[in-house]
């Protein structure tokens, strides 16, 4: 019997929520009132303004960003000696070094700190899964691949490796984690999230904020969080971006609100809303949510900041504002701190008229101030604006990387291994191909290095794709590489298929290229039929197909994975995933991952794993995924025993902690984590 590295046998059930954020007055308190008692109307505003880099970047005739990018020092003066604005976020067009980092940085602060009051600019960034960002940083998986470790440790250190190299960008302020449930299968953003299950949402989202935060969002090392989108996004009924969902506010509790409650009593100061409508009511507009459910009942003191344009959509997009001056009163009397404008001075213009008439109180907007400021003073931004370049040794070191490597590692989840099949012998000879073989796109995804992450391959260049890392493992001779597809196409499929025939088996990688918010809305969530196509040419030759899946969610693959021998779910696994898929298909990592989500086996019967009884049907027509939600193979066996209870009644705000005894019972080490 093999030895068994076990993370937590023992998983807590919390099933009280009401925790209250209650922050003894202290000398923050006192600093923030004396600046507001300073402050004009015009700079309180400017404080409550988001807006884009590109609006103070150099750009042609057009309107197009000038490469190399630079600063255009006027735009940039008129934004804060003339307009007060406070806060800056995003990267114009793709990643940039370290050194760029620091000019743009500390351009905004020096004229911030010629402005009137002194106040730093709070600059904020997507750094979802490391600093997307900055040349040569740490990558991780993405959220929904760190959910499959169900190794909350292991997140949490990757959120303090993340929140390191931000700071080492000069950024204090990260939008992230997303910790929306996400229920829709079909969704674009599902990647984005740490899956459909509230509990392992919350326990992943606290362990990445506290990673991300520390015990002091205020040393040089640590970045706010921000906890997004409240609420309801991760389950839009059409399944597109940002489209309307229908929740009852009972599932709402249940489901979706406890990621929250657990990131605001894990100290997360910062809150982005959902863009779209939750029971025809925009989440913008909702004083329900942001102000009666936010603030009241949670206690939420941090900065409340809308998505992008999002308190103007409320004009143009959903219609319940007349103008789009209504828009702003609607949302910032809803409660909304902070508004990602972001390209113009239309917000600013239209609050500051909103006071002179009475529309907003101005204690509504002290009471942002106040949030904003005080968030600013905790971010230690009044003491150090920039941050010293030299202060980041570690950034992009091999030991960050290692961490990335472990956390895929953990993450990639094997869902199929007939007869064993894996691990592979290094002497076999391999046919590698599928669009997805040689790429970063489908290990990075989107929100790398770019928005869309369209050219990952440039930036991460010196990173394996699979291929190259199976190269790299059983070495350049014993490896055949046919790509037999791009992702909606056939392509030489016929050199695959003799290539196939070459080799001892076929390592097939399919899935999905890069992509980012309703870029990647889907009308099918079938794998593109090309490469279903390819899969089963493929089998036909008899080699044992092994399939590895690079996707962002769960694509239908049945065809496919019942012509497989194995299937590896890589979901999108970084920088280091690559490395990591082979690590695993040649044996030197034993794979531990679960899935995060229910793997559909139809596309008409998107199931979540929580459902009622009456969902169950029968055969085909009821609960019959391909792969249940926490499903994952290893190449030992495991026994669990004794499941037990610690209490056999359950009070209200107890919590009830269930043990098992796990067993390896096989012939190698495994790991099972239990979050
Ligand atoms: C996304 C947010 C993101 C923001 C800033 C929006 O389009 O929905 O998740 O933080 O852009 O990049």
């Amino acid at each position: 019997m093999k030895s068994l590295l076990l993370h937590t046998a023992a998983f807590a059930l919390s099933v009280q929520f009401a925790s209250a954020q209650v922050k003894p007055k202290n000398d923050i308190d006192q600093k923030v009132e004396a600046l507001i008692s300073k402050m004009t109307l015009e700079e309180k505003v400017g404080q409550m303004t988001n807006l884009v880099v590109d609006v103070i970047s150099k750009t042609d005739a057009s309107g197009k960003i000038i490469e190399p990018h630079e600063i255009d020092q006027q735009n940039l003066e008129e934004r804060i000696l003339k307009y007060h604005i406070g806060s800056f976020q995003n990267v114009a067009g793709h990643a940039y070094d370290r050194a760029h980092w620091f000019r743009i940085i500390s351009a905004i602060q020096s004229v911030a700190m010629r402005d009137r009051l002194k106040i730093p600019a709070l600059y904020g960034i997507d750094a979802i899964h490391g600093v997307t960002y900055t040349l040569g940083s740490t990558l991780f998986p993405q959220e929904i691949a760190m959910a499959a470790t169900f190794n909350p440790d292991l997140i949490r250190k990757a959120g303090a490796i993340s929140a390191y190299e931000t700071r080492a960008s000069y950024i204090p302020w990260n939008f992230s984690p997303v910790l929306d449930v996400a229920k829709n299968q079909a969704w674009p953003r599902i990647y984005e999230t740490f899956g459909e299950d509230p509990y392992l949402v919350t326990t992943m989202g606290a362990a990445i904020i506290n990673g991300y935060q520390g015990n002091n969002v205020g040393d040089k090392y640590h970045v706010t969080s921000t906890m997004k989108h409240f609420l309801g996004y991760g389950d839009p009924l059409s399944g597109k971006d940002r489209t309307p969902a229908w929740i009852p506010d009972r599932y709402m509790r249940e489901h979706f609100l406890p990621p929250f409650v657990e990131a605001i009593r894990a100290g997360s100061r910062t809150l982005m809303v959902n863009s779209s409508e939750i029971n025809g009511v925009p989440v913008h507009s909702s004083k329900y949510l942001l102000t009666d459910v936010l603030r009241k009942e949670l206690k939420f003191d941090g900065i409340v900041i809308s998505d992008w344009m999002d308190v103007s959509y409320l004009h143009t997009r959903h219609h319940v504002a007349t103008t789009e001056k209504d828009a702003v009163a609607l949302a910032v009397n809803a409660g909304i701190d902070m508004c990602i404008v972001p390209y113009d001075y239309s917000f600013y213009n239209y609050l500051i008229q909103l006071v002179h008439e009475g529309r907003v109180p101005i204690s509504r907007i002290n009471e942002s101030v106040r949030r904003i400021l005080h968030v600013k003073y905790e971010l230690g931004l009044f003491d150090r604006p920039v941050g010293n370049p030299e202060d980041y040794p570690e950034f992009g070191s091999d030991k960050f990387k290692a961490a990335s490597r472990q956390t895929a590692a953990e993450a990639i989840t094997l869902l199929k291994n007939n007869n064993g099949i894996l691990p592979l012998n290094k002497n076999m000879r391999v046919l590698v191909t599928g669009p997805a073989a040689n790429t970063m796109r489908s290990l990075d995804g989107g929100w790398s290095y770019t928005w869309q992450g369209e050219q990952d391959d440039k930036y991460a260049a010196e990173n394996n794709t699979i291929l190259e890392a199976i190269q790299q493992k059983i070495g350049k001779q014993n490896v055949i590489y046919e790509p037999g597809a791009a992702f909606d196409s056939l392509q030489n499929a016929s050199a695959a298929v003799a290539a196939a025939n070459q080799a001892d088996a076929i390592v097939l990688c399919l899935g999905e290229s890069s992509y980012t918010e309703s870029v990647g809305n889907i009308d099918d969530l079938d794998l593109p039929a090309a490469q279903t196509e390819l899969a089963l040419q493929l089998a036909k030759t008899g080699k044992p197909v092994i399939l590895v899946l690079a996707e962002g969610r769960p694509r239908i693959v049945t065809l496919a994975n019942n012509a497989a021998a194995a299937t590896l779910m890589a979901y999108l696994p970084g920088n280091e995933g690559g490395d990591a898929v082979a690590d695993i298909l040649f044996g030197d990592v034993n794979p531990s991952g679960k899935l995060p989500f229910t793997y559909p086996r139809f596309p008409n019967a998107l199931i979540n794993y929580y459902r009622k009884n009456i969902e169950n049907g029968g055969g085909s027509q009821g609960y019959n995924p391909l792969y249940e939600f926490g499903f994952g193979l290893s190449y030992t066996t495991f026994q669990y025993r004794n499941l037990r209870a610690d209490k056999p009644d359950l009070k209200d705000n107890e919590t009830l902690t269930i043990h098992v005894d796990v067993t390896n019972t096989g012939e190698q080490d495994g790991k099972e984590d239990n979050c």
